[in-house]
């Protein structure tokens, strides 16, 4: 290793630690910012090298740089990556050894170590403040400074004491200040915070022209993501969910279709996290499935493709989540499924937050379901929310909305009338207010402040509240209206509203497009699904027949009749297959499947049957903890309806999951139960009904049976039937 001291040139340290010829926008300017010792402010999106800007000026310095970060998965990360390059780095937080945290000390105070990366609650301790005392600190980068305004509030206080504790060091050590993300609104106050307010701010475009952005209606999403991802074999990709209960799922359907995924939340212990991390990083996975805590500096450069499960509780979330894609500058996909049903559960989660959380978090998710719905350029609605203005012409039909463009119509005179209200009403209120004003609303407020003797009160009243407001937002987007960037969102008038009220001209907005309507459309129609073979059906049933007969059983207890028609669509050719037909399961598949598959491939080569483009997408079922659940407690032969009361299901409900159970190829003994709650010569009675009979409907045989049986009698026999018959 070359000694860092003897660097003079920062070209030269450029190329030889990270191997660039040259640096990236404006990195060389803040990078001589830092070493002339001024504090800077760099905003800079993911992928834009930011990190590069304290890494460089810190390996050139002499002494420590002490970097804040929020996360020990992005410390180990960032201190793995410079290692790797051959710096010294470490970073100290609670998970260490006492040996290993000193070792790191020692490091620092000889004066090798170059970054040292810590929490800010580790920034706060008085022994540490000792110690960073005793070394040549450099400077101090806020990585990740969005946290002062996001997270500072509320659960980490101390990312806002950064500054008062570093003045306590008695002298002047320059702040960098980074972050990938931030609004005007998030800007201003770490400016506030850390007392930067003076300093050079950078920044750089969050443009990422590379990105594709699209938005699905979340009809059917998980056989899409399946298809997708089975389409872009190969390539790495994540995939967003809010619950963990689904990153959980969606793994384990990934899976069980074939595709290498692991889950990533904050319910796994930290080993199984970081596991999986390295899993997805050295790509022995394809994918990850994540709730939003993973991915937060994680650098992969060449992610495929970001799909979002749910969507995301921001625009801000949005941006910084697909930004994982394509950060090498190449194909990079953002796939968010879309349904205004996920914003009302995301609603109701906040129920009992403070109210002012509340509201905030409600008027993010409302921004967040309009650009959604929005038929105007992604990419110009994004860069809008980051302040920075965009002509979609550039867009290059790297979004939906430019690829598929939605109708426009003349919304001059709407335009008109908005603008005015706005006007009318001085720039103190915002968008709902608004939107009251125009379609004559018989809102309190309104009244009590005396709007309703507006000119514009009531002028808008045939067009729908939905409306209105996907005009007021295209009016904000393209910079008639201007929205305060404090919490309360007042709308005002731009300069450009100004003179089109002086001198209206036709202005074309996008037409407001019902996304509960597209979902609808994209949903499909039940008989589609049911174009099945039926020569092969016929052939199908005749071995069914042929096959109950051999093992003296009713020919619906070998495949059911929907099972068989599902098999005529889909020609299934193995016992995996098999499996994921509906109704069929590992058990019977294992059990009855061989001679069907025969069958279908003899089928199949005699008519010469290509089998149809399909991904067989296995589901794993709704619920599949109560099952487990159900299962281990029947193995322990407790009782059903005790089982019902401790899972406060009903009784139904719990016999119900027992058939889906059995069903899906697990044998469950029941008798133990059954023996108890149905008498013995009525369970022979069922039994032996259901031996004989052509099918399992419980109505035909509680026809049969008589009124002396009750339908959960017979449906719990009936399951018995199943387990002991079938599997
Ligand atoms: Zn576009």
């Amino acid at each position: 290793m070359v000694l860092t001291q003897e660097l003079t040139d920062i070209h030269q340290c450029l190329k030889q630690y990270f191997g660039f010829d040259s640096f990236r926008g404006k990195q060389e300017e803040i990078v001589k910012t830092v070493m002339n010792g001024q504090d800077a402010f760099v905003i800079m999106p993911t992928g834009a090298g930011k990190s590069l800007c304290y890494q460089l000026p810190a390996i050139m310095m002499d002494g420590t740089a002490l970097v804040i970060s929020p996360l020990i998965a992005l410390m180990k990360n960032q201190v793995d990556q410079m290692h790797s390059l051959g710096i010294e780095a470490g970073y100290l937080n609670s998970s260490m050894t006492k040996g290993d945290y000193e070792a790191v000390k020692m490091k620092a105070i000889d004066r090798i170590l170059k970054m040292l990366y810590v929490a800010p609650e580790t920034l706060v301790r008085d022994e540490f403040m000792d110690f960073i005392r005793s070394i040549q600190l450099t400077f101090v980068a806020v990585d990740e400074a969005h946290c002062i305004s996001e997270w500072g509030h509320d659960f980490r206080p101390e990312y806002r004491r950064i500054r008062p504790i570093l003045s306590q060091l008695n002298r002047d050590v320059p702040i960098i200040a980074l972050t990938a993300t931030a609004t005007p609104k998030v800007q201003l106050d770490i400016q506030k915070n850390l007392q930067i307010e003076q300093s050079p701010i950078f920044k750089t475009s969050f443009n990422r022209h590379n990105l594709y952005y699209e938005i699905r209606p979340k009809v059917n999403p998980i056989p899409e993501i399946v298809k997708y991802i089975k389409q872009n074999d190969k390539k790495s990709g994540i995939v967003y969910c809010l619950s963990r209960r689904k990153v959980e799922e969606i793994a384990e359907i990934l899976n069980m279709n074939g595709i290498k995924a692991v889950p990533y939340h904050a319910g796994l212990d930290s080993e199984t996290r970081s596991n999986h991390q390295d899993m997805f990083l050295h790509e022995d996975v394809q994918v990850v499935v994540a709730t939003i805590a993973f991915g937060m500096g994680i650098d992969k450069p060449d992610v495929r493709f970001v799909i979002h499960y749910d969507v995301p509780k921001s625009i801000e979330s949005y941006y910084q989540e697909t930004g994982r894609a394509g950060r090498d500058g190449l194909e990079g996909n953002c796939i968010l499924f879309y349904q205004f049903n996920d914003i009302v559960k995301l609603e109701k989660f906040m129920k009992d937050k403070p109210l002012s959380e509340r509201e905030a978090s409600k008027h993010l998710l409302y921004e967040m379901a309009a650009f959604c719905e929005s038929g105007v350029c992604r990419r110009k609605q994004l860069l809008h929310y980051f302040g920075e203005s965009y002509d979609e012409r550039q867009c290059n039909k790297m979004c939906d909305n430019c690829r598929y463009p939605k109708e426009l119509f003349d919304a001059t005179e709407e335009t008109h009338a908005a603008l005015k209200c706005v006007h009318e009403l001085e720039g103190k209120f915002g968008f709902n207010y608004v939107i009251g004003v125009l379609r004559g609303s018989n809102n309190q407020q309104i009244k009590e402040m005396g709007h309703t003797d507006l000119s514009t009160f009531g002028i808008g009243k045939d067009i729908e509240e939905r409306h209105w407001k996907s005009i007021l937002i295209q009016l904000v987007v393209n910079d008639y209206l201007i929205k305060d960037i404090n919490d309360y969102g007042f709308l005002h008038l731009s300069p450009k509203a100004e003179a089109f009220l002086q001198n209206p001209y036709k202005v074309n907005l996008v037409t407001f497009q019902d996304f509960s309507q597209l979902e609808k459309e994209h949903a499909i129609p039940v008989e589609e699904v049911k174009v099945y073979d039926p020569v092969l059906y016929e052939r199908l049933i005749v071995l069914r027949k042929e096959i109950a007969k051999q093992h003296s059983l009713p020919p619906y207890v070998i495949f059911q009749e929907t099972s068989l028609e599902e098999i005529a669509t889909k020609y299934p050719l193995s016992i995996q297959e098999f499996e994921n037909i509906t109704g069929v399961g590992a058990g019977k598949a294992k059990k009855f499947a061989k001679p069907f598959i025969e069958l279908i491939k003899k089928y199949v080569d005699e008519f010469e049957i290509e089998r149809p483009e399909q991904y067989v997408v296995k589901t794993q079922g709704k619920n599949s903890a109560d099952k487990l659940y159900i299962i281990q407690q029947i193995d322990r032969k407790v009782p059903l309806d005790e089982i019902a009361k401790y899972k406060e299901m009903t009784f139904q409900e719990v016999i119900e999951k027992v058939e889906q159970i059995i069903f899906s190829g697990m044998k469950l003994n029941l008798e133990y139960y059954i023996r108890q709650v149905v008498d013995e010569d009525k369970l022979e009675d069922i039994y032996d009904y259901f031996m004989s009979a052509k099918s399992d409907c419980l109505a035909d045989a509680s026809k049969e049976l008589g009124s002396g049986y009750s339908p959960e009698e017979i449906q719990l026999v009936r399951a018995m039937f199943y387990s002991e018959k079938a599997l």
